[in-house]
């Protein structure tokens, strides 16, 4: 029997900084080198698609002014077959803004409340800096060591709860909140992450982790075949080095 992956890329219109869309590619790509069939559905503002029924779901960043577009359309409409998905392990990817909406709520520093889905245990409130510039992250994630890089830019520092871990450790910028050192959150298989840059491309374990998480739950115990990453590692070793962490 062959594979395949509905991947749905939420509000791809509106929530897509710093080349997030990236992200579905490599997703899409790298499930095609394996001969893993990929369908991606693009779900915007409105559209009343069962989000259960996906297999990986992705959301990017936005600025608050795209999150105040799509806060009540991402309670109302998407909120409980996405909140579905998430408690039935559904491979999510949640950056910056989305990874906010996400939480419970966010606090701009404008002083507007933007409630969230309210799924993963964080809450966020705008600083009154902006924490700019590339990140390096430790996590443990799959099981090893292992590092990610990314780009983040953002004012809200997000908060997290128990309910929750870290996706990792900053080893170089904010992270979170600029002041734990964490950065990130998981919760069943939702990761949710400040790291724009696109992050797949340059931290391709990452993207295995998600598509192994998909294709395990809809199929049982699956092994990814190795691809030649050489690209994508000297890419992740540049990044590195630009952080002035190797
Ligand atoms: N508007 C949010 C913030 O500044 C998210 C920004 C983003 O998605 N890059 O905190």
């Amino acid at each position: 029997m062959g594979y395949s992956l509905r991947i749905c890329h939420l509000y791809p219109d509106l929530m897509n900084l710093y080349g997030d869309r990236g992200n579905v590619m490599v997703l899409r790509q790298r499930a095609l080198w394996r001969g893993i069939g990929v369908e991606i559905i693009n779900v915007s503002l409105g559209d009343r698609t069962d989000l259960a029924e996906c297999d990986i779901i992705f959301v990017g960043g936005g600025q608050d002014k795209e999150q105040s577009l799509i806060c009540h359309d991402f309670r109302m409409v998407k909120g409980s077959s996405l909140a579905e998905a998430i408690e039935a392990d559904a491979a999510v990817l949640a950056i910056c803004g989305g990874y906010q909406l996400l939480g419970q709520k966010y606090l701009t520093h404008t002083g507007e409340e933007m409630p969230g889905l309210g799924v993963i245990d964080v809450w966020t409130r705008g600083g009154t800096r902006r924490l700019i510039g590339n990140v390096v992250i430790q996590s443990d994630l799959d099981g090893s060591d292992q590092t990610l890089v990314g780009f983040e830019n953002h004012s809200g520092q997000t908060f997290l709860g128990s309910g929750v871990r870290p996706l990792g450790r900053v080893i170089s910028g904010n992270g979170n909140n600029g002041q734990d050192r964490t950065e990130g959150a998981v919760y069943r298989n939702t990761v949710g992450t400040y790291l724009h840059g696109s992050l797949l491309p340059k931290n391709p374990w990452l993207a295995d982790w998600l598509l192994t998480q998909a294709l395990q739950r809809k199929y049982g115990e699956v092994e990814l075949a190795a691809l030649d990453d050489e690209l994508e590692e000297s890419a992740h070793r540049a990044a590195l080095r630009r952080a002035g962490s190797q």
